[in-house]
């Protein structure tokens, strides 16, 4: 298989076989982000997607499962998504699924008739940095789209049928705003009703703007105390019918995989059994942290 530049996957994506037909994001320019910073979006050419299908064939026959890259392939042309499902399909009849990363700008971009007909070529499972509901946070970390734009496209998606799940980055309001955060994300959370929702905390990497920003002091970053209140905060709101919720990424604080609404009750306990656990100078602390945010705990 062809793999050009930094290639990422949601974790839950591990048994997927992954298939470049992006390089880069289209955007790049949310103010955590330096995934493909270095890396100018293109489309790689239709002959490479053939040629890694056919090589899959061979070693792969039975793949049920296809997660596309890179950064959001999601913005491609219905037309050309359309056409890169047909040779999935052509080359792996057994493919069910074909999932990748979506912005809410990219499912702007497409009319309710193609979202059907992507829906209906296995295109399903999108996985949404959607990040928050919070309008300020969403501007500051220059998403490209307001609380009420996201719920408006996100129904447009279940309207197609598609299933998605939301990535939300806790503590992205900074710290003092975390319960203002909290609500909003619920209230944009329980109108979209996600299958999904994969949580971590506002970290940064050396080259993006938060990064200037928390060395200046013009963004401060949530105290554990206030990531764990500002988790509490949107686990007790959140009402969904059935929804996975997956925070095993490493800068999370409290990391579970569960399901909601049936763990609700179990959740909130392990958050507050952590913060019982904590000492009062850890609570007060700001998250040390290593690579991809990972939090010492
Ligand atoms: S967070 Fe996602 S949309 Fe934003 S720049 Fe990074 S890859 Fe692109």
């Amino acid at each position: 298989m062809h793999y050009t530049g930094n290639i990422y996957r949601p974790p839950f994506e591990a048994r997927s076989l992954l298939l470049q037909v992006t390089t880069g994001c289209s955007h790049n320019r949310c103010s955590f982000c330096t995934m493909y910073r270095d890396t100018p979006f293109h489309m790689e050419p239709l002959e490479q997607i053939e040629q890694d299908l056919e090589e899959a064939s061979l070693f792969y026959p039975n793949t049920r499962r296809v997660f596309l890259e890179n950064g959001d392939p999601f913005v491609l042309p219905a037309d050309r998504l359309a056409e890169i499902a047909r040779l999935i399909h052509e080359k792996l009849p057994e493919v069910e699924t074909i999932a990748m990363y979506a912005s809410i700008k990219n499912i702007r971009g497409k009319s309710d008739d193609e979202l059907r007909r992507l829906r209906e070529l296995g295109i399903n499972d999108l996985n949404i940095g959607v990040e928050s509901g919070y309008d300020p946070a969403l501007k500051y970390m220059n998403k490209d789209h307001t609380a009420d734009e996201a719920v408006y496209e996100l129904k447009r998606l279940k309207e197609a049928g598609m299933d998605f799940g939301l990535n939300l980055i806790l503590g992205c309001a900074g710290s003092g705003n975390g319960e203002a955060n909290a609500v909003s994300t619920a209230e944009l959370v329980n109108r979209a009703q996600p299958n999904l929702i994969f949580t971590g905390t506002m970290h940064s990497e050396p080259g993006c703007p938060l990064d200037e920003d928390i060395r200046s002091g013009a963004f401060v970053e949530n105290t554990v105390a206030e990531y764990l209140d500002e988790t509490e905060a949107l686990v007790s709101r959140l009402e969904l019918e059935h929804c996975r919720y997956f925070s095993l990424h490493p800068s999370n604080i409290v990391r579970v995989d569960a399901v909601l609404p049936r763990d609700k009750t179990e959740l909130l306990r392990e958050i507050r059994l952590t913060r019982e656990r904590m000492s009062a100078e850890t609570l007060a602390s700001r998250p040390r942290r290593f690579g991809e945010g990972a939090v010492l705990l």
